[in-house]
């Protein structure tokens, strides 16, 4: 049985700031069904209650005094959660403190992580019987993976191969280059080939450096970060490792995320029964908005961090069109404290037509996802993105920008090459005029209900499962395995 250990820093249900939890949360499950022997190591944030776990052992961490333990709940996979106090349970986000700064000691915090990875990947934690036979480190977090079993084998160690993956490439973890020597990295790999980037130590660096195989979250990501306008200065590395970088989409919780059996819902429906419980849905959302209720408006909604990258200035700059148009808008979400006070204001000043909530609430976002027509998604760059696979599967139509997993997942009303998988629709620059034109399209559709009720059809009739991203991934280990074996 093939064994592979997990290195997030965040998990849902446990964890959560976005997409990449949901991933830890899902995939490893989903490879335990292939067979594959999976545990996921993350760092204990003060959930679940500590009673609920029920196996510990002390880890000895190389190089630092800190004395981190293991513990664990036995679920399948198993979770290794990764106890140090003093690092990880403390008032305010994994990254962040409540002020939103980041914290300044991550360098050391996720450092921690990644040698504790190492330990349990050489098989030196005594008390914990499993060794794996490869690695799955992701984002920045854990870059420092492959690095530091790469300096074990510069001295002879053998060391399983590691597969890093790239939920977003904005987020890179830079440190100051005087960082590495607390942590004991030798000096002399602060250079262009190592862990050095634009002056700065890099864990993002180290991680797409030092690993066997680079993957990321959708194919069209995959390429467009070897590019320089997605690269985030790194598209050169990128590029030079393109024979081991490819993209594999992620796939959605479809049971917690079903308009079937949603708990969230005041109604349900299916895909050959959809009218009845999406309009109940429509009429909950409004009226817990406080939103006219009014069956035929045409209602937009959006979740999202309110940040620049996923394209919130865009929907300020046209919301007081659409919102002149009569349609209705709902926002969620939490962010630029700018962005967040105009979505406030706008609110404010048409409280029957729009709504804003600046929180995580993930009933809010389930009631949103089931009662708007038309999703925004107007990202600048999304390296997959769920929440338009939570709409399609919700018969909800997304408008999105044709860039990275939006462009893999949606298929415009228009395309005439692709009829047969149109469900959305899809603009090609990231401007508001593009932005602004898409909206009015699919308002013009949703007139025509007949053609509406088809591009639904084929927006639910997807299959947006976890299955086909865990089997892709199945095959790379076996692959990276076969190359690490000197195979090829
Ligand atoms: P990213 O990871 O870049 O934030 P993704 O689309 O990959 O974007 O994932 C975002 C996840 O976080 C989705 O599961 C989305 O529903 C959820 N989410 C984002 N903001 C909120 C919010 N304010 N309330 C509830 N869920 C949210």
């Amino acid at each position: 049985m093939l064994r592979t250990l997990f290195v997030f820093s965040e998990m849902a249900p446990y964890s959560k700031t976005g997409g990449l939890a949901d991933v830890g949360g899902a995939l490893p499950v989903a490879l335990g069904q292939l067979g594959v022997d999976t545990r996921v190591l993350v760092p204990y944030y003060g959930c679940p209650a500590i009673g609920e776990l029920d196996w510990r052992c002390a880890v000895s961490v190389p190089y630092t005094d800190e004395t981190a333990e293991l513990w664990s709940l036995t679920e399948r996979p198993q979770i290794l959660f990764l106890r140090y106090p003093p690092y990880y349970e403390r008032d305010g986000g994994p990254y962040q403190n409540a002020q939103g700064e980041d914290w300044p000691d991550n360098d050391r915090r996720f450092a921690l992580l990644n040698r504790v990875a190492v330990e349990i990947a050489q098989g030196r934690v005594s008390g914990l019987d499993w060794r794996p036979d490869m690695v799955h480190a992701n984002d920045w977090q854990a870059g420092l993976i492959p690095y530091l079993l790469d300096l074990e084998a510069r001295i002879g160690a053998a060391r399983p191969p590691v597969l890093f993956t790239i939920h977003n490439l904005a987020y890179q973890g830079r440190f100051p280059p005087r960082a590495m020597a607390p942590l004991h990295l030798p000096a002399a790999d602060f250079h262009w080939l190592g862990t050095e980037h634009y002056g700065a130590f890099s864990f993002m660096k180290a991680g797409l450096a030092f690993s066997d195989q680079i993957t990321t979250v959708s194919p069209t990501y995959a390429a467009e970060i070897q590019t320089s306008a997605f690269g985030m200065g790194l598209d050169g590395l990128l590029r030079s490792r393109s024979e081991h970088l490819s993209g594999i989409l992620n796939g959605i919780d479809t049971i917690h995320w079903n308009p079937g059996a949603d708990p969230y819902l005041a109604a349900h429906y299916s895909p050959q029964d959809r009218q009845m419980g999406k309009a109940q849905c429509k009429s909950q959302l409004q009226s817990s908005l406080g939103l006219y209720p009014d069956p035929g408006v045409f209602l937009l909604g959006m979740i999202s961090r309110l940040v620049e990258q996923k394209g919130t200035d865009m929907v300020l700059d046209i919301l007081p069109d659409l919102l002149r148009r009569g349609m209705q808008v709902v926002v969620l979400g939490s962010g630029d404290k700018s962005f967040e006070r105009q979505l406030l204001e706008m609110a404010a000043a048409h409280p029957a037509q729009m709504a804003t909530r600046i929180a995580f609430d993930e009933g809010l976002s389930h009631l949103i996802e089931a009662g708007v027509d038309a999703f925004l998604m107007p990202s600048r760059f999304e390296p997959c993105g769920l929440n338009q696979m939570y709409s399609l599967r919700y018969g909800t139509i997304p408008i999105v920008h044709r860039t990275g997993g939006l462009a893999d997942t949606v298929t415009d009303a228009d395309d005439f090459r692709h009829p047969l998988q149109r469900n959305g629709f899809v603009f090609d620059s990231p401007q508001s005029d593009a932005l602004h034109h898409a909206v009015l399209r699919a308002e013009a559709l949703f007139r025509q209900p007949a053609l509406w009720s088809h591009l639904q059809d084929q927006a639910m009739a997807g299959d947006y499962s976890w299955q086909h991203s865990a089997r892709a991934y199945l095959q790379l280990y076996y692959e990276v395995l076969v190359r690490h074996s000197g195979g090829h």
